[in-house]
């Protein structure tokens, strides 16, 4: 395939309009009026240009559960939705918890060539909250991994989270830690409340979440080390990050597209697509965390992409599993659920799904504005469009999404990968090398 091109009038975040050249990789140029022979041209008439999309909570599944996805399906996913760069979750089988692992991961993205894959290594063995995983391996490997998490499951020891923190301010890392007081959330199935009560269903309650994160500011303060937290998904949560960060505290916090645009009031029909951890939440706190996105409260939006294969979900809400995929739709969403709001122009939703993220997880060759010399990492996004949701759109394995059969706006309609297409005229490339 041809390895020069040229995309024409394309919008950048900032509402100005420019040529893109892209050559071996990198952005040669970006004017207007560009011209190159030999170059494959792109007209991008009313599309924007946004820099790649970075997410730092992808579940890729592999090693372990290829069934629900791999790191090939999963990187397909990520390239569909408009990403160039992935933090792959270390809740596999064996778990990223060694040097081996992230390797392994790491060599697993390098092959499937659809977006940079980055492994989070976890804080314990084995998931298992009792004893530091290799943390130093795991930074000093071939990985470099950055950013460590027990995603799934909270590191609830204050010892083991201390040591934690401590232990990674050696090389600048980050602690993502999935906030949930696991005594407070015992067979919990949706968020406690009125709606919990009616519904018979155990209630996971907001305290829960903010308690552990009140503890772990206060611990990263303790310290003097970096905090991320997780899919934060209550109004108190948004108060404490808040306060934390009025003090001066190293944290950071993530929201997930699902907890932006959807509510509890969906679990009403026992429709387990809406089954995710932390559970949908009121219609209060969706609006918090829209205003704590706007006003930086919120770092960044992760998607949280959690593939299951059918059977998971297509039983008693009870049994189901939680999590739902969201790579593919996360950037339509987040323009539903706060572009078309006016509470996030282009510009903060570049920086949100893409430059804040890849800095807090260390990550270079992303996350940066689209500009001549930089690495040619970007989406083409038609803002225009509106599509309703079908299971043929969703390019991972994972079909637990809770937006088929909704309509959204915008689609994807090309997306660059060190400076290659893996997704042009909104169709996934299917040989990268061709
Ligand atoms: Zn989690």
């Amino acid at each position: 395939m041809n390895t020069r091109f040229l995309v024409v009038g394309a919008t950048l975040a900032d509402g100005t309009r420019a040529d893109l050249l892209v050559t071996n990789g990198r952005i040669e140029h970006v004017g207007n009026g560009l011209s190159a022979t030999g170059a494959t041209q792109i007209d991008a008439d009313g599309l924007l240009a946004l820099p790649g999309l970075v997410d730092l909570h992808t579940h890729l599944r592999e090693p372990g559960f290829e069934d629900s996805e791999t790191v090939l399906t999963g990187t397909r996913a990520a390239a569909a939705g408009g990403f160039t760069a992935v933090f792959a979750m270390a809740n596999t089988a064996p778990v990223a918890d060694t040097a081996g692992v992230v390797e392994q991961v790491l060599s697993l993205g390098d092959s499937a060539g659809y977006a940079t894959v980055r492994p989070i290594g976890a804080v314990t063995k084995g998931l298992a909250g009792e004893q530091l995983a290799e943390l130093g391996a795991m930074a000093t490997s071939r990985a470099q991994v950055r950013v460590f998490s027990d995603d799934g499951m909270c590191v609830f020891d204050p010892l083991l989270m201390r040591r934690a923190l401590e232990y990674v301010k050696a090389f600048n890392g980050v602690i993502a830690q999935h906030a949930q007081e696991p005594r407070l959330t015992v067979g919990a199935q949706m968020n406690e409340g009125a709606l919990s009560g009616r519904l018979g269903l155990t209630g996971w309650p907001a305290v829960a979440e903010e308690s552990i994160i009140a503890r772990d500011v206060l611990l990263a303060e303790h310290v003097g080390s970096r905090l991320h937290v997780c899919h934060v998904s209550t109004a108190g949560s948004v108060d404490v990050i808040r306060w934390a960060k009025a003090r001066g505290i190293s944290v950071t916090a993530e929201v997930t597209p699902h907890h932006l645009l959807l509510t509890e009031g969906l679990v009403a029909g026992y429709d387990a697509r809406y089954k995710v951890n932390p559970p949908l939440r009121r219609n209060e706190d969706v609006h918090a965390l829209r205003a704590a996105l706007a006003d930086g409260t919120i770092d960044i939006v992760a998607t949280d992409h959690a593939p299951h294969p059918a059977e998971a979900k297509d039983c008693e809400w009870d049994a189901a599993a939680n999590g739902m995929v969201g790579l593919e739709t996360a950037l339509s969403v987040v323009h539903a659920a706060v572009v078309e709001s006016g509470q996030l122009n282009w510009a903060d939703v570049a920086r949100v799904l893409s430059y804040t993220p890849a800095a807090i997880g260390s990550l270079s060759g992303h996350g940066q504005p689209i500009a001549a010399g930089a690495p040619a990492q970007f989406t083409l996004y038609d803002p225009s469009a509106s599509h309703s949701v079908t299971a043929a759109d969703l390019a991972g394995k994972g079909t637990n999404s809770p937006y088929i059969g909704r309509t959204l706006p915008g689609a994807i309609v090309a997306t660059f990968h060190g400076g290659r297409p893996t997704v042009l005229d909104g169709t996934l490339v299917e040989d990268l090398n061709g």
